[in-house]
């Protein structure tokens, strides 16, 4: 058992008190939140995929590494994730949506997505929120408990 776990939640523990911590279905630390899964809202129609709104805030990295100087009021870190290079348009009854998804850096699941900056004012990815898909994650507590989550259907699907 690899300790990146302990390494990106001391790093923040000193700017919040409680974090909760989730991992992808292949146990690889993904996110470091003040925030409770169970308890986010998700994505309202027409979007269909039913996606947990991660707060506006939140810090992304590509590695076990969580700088979070010079970020303050970011309250969520995903690590070892990756963005994919290339937005994919997604097709609503009201229009279109350019997303970026975010793949697990070891075992390449897409757990999450976030808009295309076209679809901002700003640039700064960290004003945007996260949308992570439901079933995804895993919370560190459950892993250890060895309660598995059933693999969603989306996770067998090329995108
Ligand atoms: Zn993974």
């Amino acid at each position: 058992m690899n300790e990146p776990d302990k390494h990106a939640a001391s790093s923040i523990s000193a700017l919040h008190g409680q974090l909760q911590t989730y991992h992808c279905l292949c146990s690889t630390l993904i996110l470091t939140t003040s925030h409770n899964l169970d308890e986010l809202s998700s994505r309202a129609e027409p979007v269909q995929d039913g996606a947990l709104i991660l707060p506006l805030g939140a810090h992304l990295s590509t590695s076990d590494f969580v700088d979070t100087d010079g970020h303050t009021g970011v309250d969520s870190v995903m690590s070892n994730v990756v963005p994919d290079r290339k937005a994919v348009i997604i097709r609503r009854e009201d229009g279109f949506e350019k997303r970026i998804m975010f793949r697990c850096s070891r075992c390449k699941l897409v757990l999450g997505y976030q808009l295309d900056e076209s679809h901002f004012e700003t640039s700064q990815p960290v004003s945007r929120p996260i949308y992570l898909l439901p079933g995804g994650l895993i919370g560190t507590e459950k892993m250890i408990k060895g309660e598995r989550p059933e693999m969603p259907p989306w996770a067998g699907q090329t995108v």
